[in-house]
């Protein structure tokens, strides 16, 4: 579950000093109200408990959702200054704290640093614009019974693309998801990523698909 370290922090109104609780890793996949609070940029705020002041506070966390491929450094954005050293450190850490949060020793994908919650944020925000057209292409594929498969999401973010792959018949290759793609959006052209889809699709070499989503075993 997500965690939470004590950090002593000065109020800047009334300068009182006070214990705060922060999340030092936010698990994205089982706790929807934190994932919100990052989203709405609350999730830096503190209340000063003597004057009710908004403290705006950082602190590095993680944000973790193995399924959505998110290992995610956010540090504050002060760090910005030193970025090389902070990048090295964090990357040092990277191996120890995948086998200590997760219990694996590999991922298939890599870990992503953002210096400020907002860069995740920004990330959240099209992560959820990107579901909701997968929603609509998941839905049009099922009325024609064509089946999905998982987009590997890194990949996916990377070139703008639904989170997951219509295929027509039962096995998916280039021919059976380019039939699919290309039915669904002549029932629906609004569908821009399941166009990019469809361009990706074009330029593939081989009949094997490579960016099928990895199966995690966590
Ligand atoms: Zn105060």
């Amino acid at each position: 579950m997500s965690t939470k370290g004590v950090f002593k922090v000065k109020c800047p109104a009334c300068h009182e000093q006070f214990d705060a609780d922060f999340w030092t890793v936010v698990r994205g996949d089982r706790d929807q109200e934190l994932k919100e609070m990052l989203i709405s940029g609350e999730f830096d705020l503190l209340m000063c408990p003597r004057c009710s002041a908004l403290v705006a506070y950082e602190e590095t966390f993680i944000y973790l959702d193995p399924e959505k491929e998110l290992f995610v450094f956010v540090m504050p954005e002060a760090y910005l200054k030193e970025k090389e050293k902070w990048l090295e450190k964090m990357r040092a850490d990277y191996d120890m704290v995948k086998e200590s949060l997760l219990n694996v020793r590999s991922l298939c994908f890599e870990p992503v640093y953002f210096f400020g919650a907002a860069g995740l944020a920004a990330l959240l925000v099209r992560d959820r614009d990107i579901e909701e057209e997968t929603e609509v292409m998941e839905f049009i594929a099922a009325e024609k019974k064509f089946r999905t498969a998982g987009i590997r999401p890194s990949f996916a973010r990377a070139h703008d693309l639904p989170f997951s792959l219509p295929y027509s018949g039962g096995s998916l290759s280039k021919d059976t998801a380019l039939a699919a793609v290309k039915d669904i959006i002549a029932s629906n052209e609004a569908l821009l990523r399941a166009q990019n889809l469809l361009k990706i699709l074009r330029s593939l070499e081989t009949a094997e698909i490579g960016f099928i989503k990895c199966n995690l075993n966590l």
